[in-house]
C-alpha cells in the first residue's frame, strides 16, 4: 500500500515516469526549446510534478507507472488554438473548380463558400456531425495534439450553431482530446438574412450568445471582419454583446485585406487576432500594449496560394506572442497534420523552427487562456505530451508528411497505440 503523500516526507509519489527522454520543456527564456538532454519527468494527479535531468531524479520519486522513452524526444502535447474542424460535407469539387479558375469571391458569390458548408452542416444529424468531427480530432490526436480548440460558425441559426457546440464537445469526449469551444456565429451572412445584415448581428448577439452561453456550451467568442463576412462595427457589437457574459473574444482578422481588425481586436482586450497577412504595423502594435496573441494560420495562405506573409517582423520587434494553429476547416485550410502547420509557419512566413513549436505549445495555450495549465513541461502543469522518434526538435518542421508521434501523455494517461 502506497502511503499518501503527507505521509512520504516532501517529496509527492509519481503516478507516472517519464525517462530516458530528451526534454524540449518550450520553457521561455530557459535556452533553445527549453532543452533538458537526458531527462526525466514525473507526474501524479495528471499534473507534472517533477522535471529535471534524468541523473538529479530525486531519490524517494517513487513512479507507478515508467514510461522509458528510449531516447526519444518529448515535448509538452500540442495545442491547436484554432480549428473548424466540426462541419458538413466537404468543398473537393470547389477546390476543383477553383483550379479550374475560379476566384475564392466568385465561389462564394455563386452560393459556394462557406454558405455551402452551411447547408450541409444544417442537413447533417447529429451523428453525421460527430463521426466525421471525430476521425478529425483523432487524426490529430495521433498527430501529437492534447488540446485543441473547435468553433461553430457552419450553422448560422441559433439551433444549429448550439448543435455544433455540442458536438465539439462530445467528439473531445469520445477522443480524449481536450477542447475549447468557440462560437463563431458571426462567421458568415446566412443565405435568409441576405437583406438584413443588422437583423443577424442582432440574432448573434442577443439570441445565439446567451443561448450558448445558458447551455454552458461556450468558452469563447470568435467572428471574421473581413469584405466578406463582417464590418469592423458588426463585430464590435458582437464583441460587446460577448463582454455582457464575461466570454473572452477573439477575433478573424486582416486575412484578404486591412481591415484594421488587428487594432479592433487589440481595443478589445481579445486573446487573439487570428490570420493577419494584411496587418498594419498601428495594428501591431496595438496588439502588443493590449497583449493579444498572434495566430499565424500557414495551411489557409498555402492552401488559397496567397503569398501575402503576416508582419512576422513587426511581431518580433514589438513582442507580440506568435501562436501557430491549423486552421483545419473545409474550404480554406484542409489541413489535417499539425506538424505541416509548423514546417509551413517555416517556410512560407519565416519563423524559426522553435518559434513554430512555441507556436503550438506555448503561446498557442496563451490564444486560450490556458497558459497555466499547459503548453510547457513545468511541474505544475498539467501532465500532457507529445513523445516523438526525432533527433532533434527541428525535425518536427522539416519532415513533410513524416508520422514520428510514438505517443502522447493526456492528464497523465500514456497513450501508445496510435
Ligand atoms: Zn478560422
Amino acid at each position: 500500500v502506497t502511503p499518501p503523500p503527507s505521509a512520504r516526507g516532501d517529496v509527492t509519489p509519481a503516478g507516472l515516469l517519464v525517462r530516458n527522454a530528451h526534454l524540449a520543456t518550450m520553457v521561455g527564456g530557459a535556452g533553445p526549446y527549453g532543452v533538458i538532454r537526458d531527462g526525466a519527468l514525473a507526474s501524479a494527479g495528471g499534473r507534472i510534478t517533477w522535471v529535471g535531468p534524468e541523473a538529479s531524479l530525486p531519490a524517494g520519486l517513487a513512479a507507478g507507472e515508467v514510461l522509458d522513452a528510449g531516447g526519444a524526444w518529448v515535448t509538452p502535447g500540442l495545442v491547436d488554438c484554432h480549428t473548424h474542424l466540426v462541419f458538413g460535407g466537404d468543398r473537393a469539387g470547389e477546390f476543383e473548380r477553383r483550379l479550374q479558375g475560379a476566384s475564392y469571391e466568385e465561389i462564394a458569390l455563386a452560393g459556394g463558400g462557406i454558405v455551402s458548408t452551411v447547408r450541409a452542416t444544417r442537413a447533417a444529424t447529429d451523428e453525421e456531425l460527430v463521426s466525421s468531427a471525430r476521425g478529425r480530432l483523432e487524426l490529430l490526436g495521433r498527430r501529437g495534439v492534447t488540446t485543441a480548440e473547435i468553433k461553430s460558425g457552419y450553422g448560422l441559426d441559433v439551433h444549429t450553431e448550439l448543435r455544433m457546440l455540442r458536438v465539439a464537445r462530445a467528439v473531445g469526449e469520445a477522443t480524449g482530446v481536450r477542447v475549447q469551444t468557440t462560437l463563431l456565429g458571426a462567421h458568415a451572412l446566412p443565405p435568409e438574412y441576405r437583406d438584413d445584415r443588422a437583423g443577424y448581428v442582432r440574432l448573434v448577439c442577443e439570441a445565439m450568445i446567451p443561448a450558448a452561453v445558458e447551455a454552458g456550451l461556450v468558452d469563447a467568442v470568435d467572428a471574421f471582419c473581413e469584405e466578406i463576412a463582417f464590418t469592423p462595427a458588426e463585430c464590435a457589437r458582437v464583441f460587446d454583446a460577448a463582454a455582457v457574459h464575461g466570454l473572452p473574444v477573439r477575433l478573424h482578422a486582416d486575412q484578404r485585406t486591412d481591415q484594421g481588425g488587428a487594432a479592433l481586436a487589440a481595443r478589445h482586450g481579445a486573446r487573439s487576432a487570428d490570420h493577419l497577412e494584411h496587418a498594419s504595423v498601428d495594428g501591431v502594435r496595438a496588439m502588443a500594449e493590449a497583449g493579444t496573441v498572434a495566430v499565424l494560420l500557414p495551411g489557409a495562405a498555402h492552401f488559397l496560394r496567397d503569398d501575402t506573409v503576416p508582419p512576422v517582423e513587426a511581431f518580433r520587434a514589438h513582442g507580440v506572442p506568435m501562436a501557430v494553429a491549423t486552421d483545419l476547416n473545409p474550404g480554406s485550410s484542409p489541413l489535417l497534420d499539425p506538424l505541416l502547420a509548423l514546417g509551413l509557419a517555416c517556410l512560407l512566413f519565416g519563423l524559426t523552427p522553435e518559434e513554430a513549436l512555441a507556436g503550438m505549445t506555448r503561446v498557442g495555450a496563451r490564444a486560450l487562456g490556458r497558459e497555466g495549465e499547459i503548453g510547457t513541461l513545468e511541474a505544475g502543469k498539467r501532465a500532457d505530451l507529445a513523445v516523438w522518434r526525432v533527433g532533434h526538435p527541428a525535425e518536427l518542421c522539416y519532415w513533410m508528411g513524416a508520422a514520428p508521434c510514438v505517443a502522447v501523455v493526456r492528464g497523465g494517461l500514456v497513450v501508445t497505440d496510435l
